[in-house]
């Protein structure tokens, strides 16, 4: 592994963990593969989904977004015009969904996105979404959703997307490895996010202006830890 410093890691602007076992960081994969067995007792094939997603990886997401070349997706998952949105309904429309570059968590090796195998391979032909209602009654991923209900508080695993803030919409998939993300979660102050949003790594993005223009608002909706 390289040496990186605590800024890239904290913004994702490394490749680290691309290579390593299910693109986690050696200690979540670690906690992960116990997770996994626990998960296996109550008959549950616990997979990584989605680990590591690097701040490049998260740019061309957003930029593809942000032209229009990706399809945005309202409250309800209906699909809207991109051209009858201002840039302003663009970018909340986007963050909905996406997180902005450098602050979607994937990059820290300690979060990533869950799926149950066992049930997947009974319904082979089924297109997995990641959408909220997957992991509730009558979902595919129903038992994998009430393990985690039942089991993660007793984990050194959180769900840092289980409710609402108003901000980024529920991820009853998307788990946290508590001891390496809180410490990386306590760097990101209000400051740190802003001037990295306002540094030359920012350079390419798009609505980057829109996104200055409205920061207060998305650091408190979208950023801000817990
Ligand atoms: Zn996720």
């Amino acid at each position: 592994m390289s040496s990186i410093s605590s800024f890239q890691r904290l913004f994702g602007l490394h490749e680290d963990f691309k290579q390593t076992p299910l693109n986690l960081s050696p200690k979540t994969f670690q906690a992960f593969t116990l997770f996994q067995n626990k998960a296996k007792d109550q008959g549950i094939d616990l997979y990584v989904a989605s680990g590591f997603r690097s701040f490049s990886r998260q740019a061309s997401i957003w930029n593809a977004k942000a032209k229009g070349e990706r399809d945005l997706i309202d409250d309800y998952g209906e699909k809207l015009d991109f051209n009858e949105l201002s840039p302003t309904q663009v970018l909340f429309s986007i963050l909905r969904w996406s997180a902005l570059p450098g602050f979607s968590r994937h990059h820290w090796g300690s979060d990533f996105d869950v799926i149950d195998q066992k049930a997947l391979a009974q319904n082979p032909d089924y297109k997995v979404e990641l959408i909220p209602s997957e992991y509730e009654a009558k979902g595919i991923f129903e038992n994998l959703g009430a393990f985690l209900s039942r089991e993660i508080s007793e984990s050194p695993f959180f769900r840092p997307y289980e409710i609402d803030r108003g901000g980024v919409a529920i991820e009853p998939w998307h788990l946290s490895y508590a001891p390496e993300a809180n410490l990386l979660s306590d760097e990101l102050t209000y400051e740190k996010a802003k001037d990295f949003i306002m540094s030359a790594h920012y350079q390419e993005i798009l609505l980057k202006e829109t996104v200055l223009e409205h920061f207060d608002e998305i650091y408190e909706r979208f950023i801000r830890p817990l």
